[in-house]
């Protein structure tokens, strides 16, 4: 499959994930690649995954992905104590779904550009990737996105982001359910693969290969930028698994990383499988980081497949069991030297705010003190890059809570609770959802 068509289809057929045929290996490179920009560096990797847009459409696609970023160096490195953190949430959005999701819209509307085709885009949000994805898409003639995310689960900013979005093509569903909920009902909707052709379904969830390509340029650029002859590791507040999966891909081209910590919540599904082996689900506990709140994490499958050395039948029989029980357990104990894990509970997190707010000046969102709360576990000999997933003004309660002080604010979001908002009230039901796309889409 082309990226073309891997970037349109979202998931596979049979329901499994789309990965490159090979990885890229950019050693020999590195050398000529250091002191580039962020939007340099990806204009140099995107393209080494991309056979199928010319590279000239595809160098100015990336240059005009990145316009609306507010900062100057797109995800700038700053010091914070012994830690160097890396801003993600200069995007429209605040959060670093921006960083792909900015990228994603651009493809998009550049091959459709090029057919008379229309798309209906369904995603399901735990909160930032339904804003920063109808960012990405808004207004685009040929697509019309349904996004659909757990009703009083997202924070009310979230929620504002989303729903006060005016352009015709934006449709919010707020589904009686969990965010897992939210992502079953796409996987068993994109199952349906009759009901897919016919209304041309996409997916901007992480499932979709390009938003794992994009988030591959910051962590290759904070490697070079920090990484001279020693390699870095990094730190990733993790849901989902496709921020630290592209880390994991960055590592594998060949670029100065050692190590990645993977940063969870109390849904701490991950976190246990890389100590024990077992995978094995949960109820989901909401927490003052809600973009985590998650059991089952989407992109892990990609991840798996490259431990169980490439072997699609040996993964598949992996998920089935998973499907089917809740459980799913290695034949060997799960040892990485890519990988340390650690989960951090409600507590940990708000105090870590707090600490890290008394020691540095620096206010921290709940999902980047969750990182940083992780870091602290762990004595590495080589610089550390935490990543700030999300602005700390799009998490104002528990921000402020744990300072005591009312210090997170963002102008962007000053003015939301006055406008008009907009959103429908599904049951978490496969057919309900249908019916709205075949109402609205086109
Ligand atoms: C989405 C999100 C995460 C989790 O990222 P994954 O790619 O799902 O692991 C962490 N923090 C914030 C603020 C997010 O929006």
């Amino acid at each position: 499959m082309g990226f073309q068509d891997a970037v349109l289809t979202g998931l596979a057929p049979d329901g499994g994930l789309l990965v490159p045929e090979t990885i890229p290996d950019v050693t020999a490179k590195l050398t000529g690649w250091e002191g580039l920009s962020f939007v340099a560096l990806a204009r140099e990797i995107v393209p080494l995954f991309v056979e199928d847009i010319a590279l000239k459409d595809l160098e100015q696609l990336i240059t005009d992905a990145y316009v609306n970023f507010t900062h100057p160096e797109i995800v700038p490195l700053t010091q914070v104590g012994d830690v160097t953190v890396m801003e993600l949430f200069h995007g429209p959005t605040l959060a670093f779904k921006d960083v792909a999701l900015q990228l994603l819209g651009q493809i998009f509307a550049y091959i459709l550009g090029r057919t008379n085709k229309h798309m209906n885009i369904l995603a399901a949000t735990s909160g930032d990737t339904g804003s920063a994805a109808i960012a990405g898409m808004r207004g685009l003639s040929q697509v019309d996105i349904f996004v659909m995310y757990p009703r009083g689960r997202v924070s009310r900013l979230q929620e504002l982001q989303m729903t006060t979005e005016v352009d015709g093509n934006v449709h919010c569903l707020a589904v009686e359910g969990s965010f897992d909920d939210c992502q079953n009902l796409m996987k068993t909707i994109f199952g349906d693969l009759a009901f897919k052709e016919k209304y041309s379904l996409g997916a901007a969830n992480s499932v979709n290969w390009a938003r794992v390509v994009a988030q591959i340029v910051y962590y290759s650029y904070a490697s070079l930028k920090l990484g001279g002859d020693q390699p870095v590791s990094f730190c990733v507040p993790t849901g989902n698994f496709g921020n630290v999966f592209a880390g994991f891909i960055a590592k594998r081209m060949g670029f100065p990383i050692k190590q990645l910590i993977l940063a969870t919540n109390e849904n701490d599904i991950l976190a246990k499988f890389f100590d024990s082996g077992v995978y094995e689900r949960g109820e989901v506990r909401y927490t003052v980081t809600p973009a985590m709140d998650i059991q089952v994490a989407s992109n892990f499958e990609r991840f798996l497949y490259y431990h169980m050395n490439c072997d699609p039948v040996a993964l598949s029989e992996f998920m089935a069991d998973f499907a089917l029980s809740g459980r799913a357990e290695l034949a060997a104990p799960l040892r990485s030297e890519d990988f340390l894990a650690t989960a951090v509970d409600v507590d940990d997190t708000l105090s870590t705010i707090r600490k890290v707010y008394e020691t540095s000046g620096y206010v921290a969102d709940p999902h980047t003190a969750v990182g940083l709360a992780a870091a602290e576990r762990f004595a590495l000999d080589e610089p550390l890059v935490c990543l700030a997933t999300a602005h700390p003004a799009k998490f104002p309660e528990a921000v402020n809570k744990a300072v005591g002080a009312d210090v997170a604010h963002h102008p962007a979001l000053d003015d939301l609770c006055d406008r008009e908002s907009r959103t429908t009230n599904v049951p978490a039901d496969v057919e309900a959802i249908k019916d709205v796309i075949r109402s609205l889409g086109r």
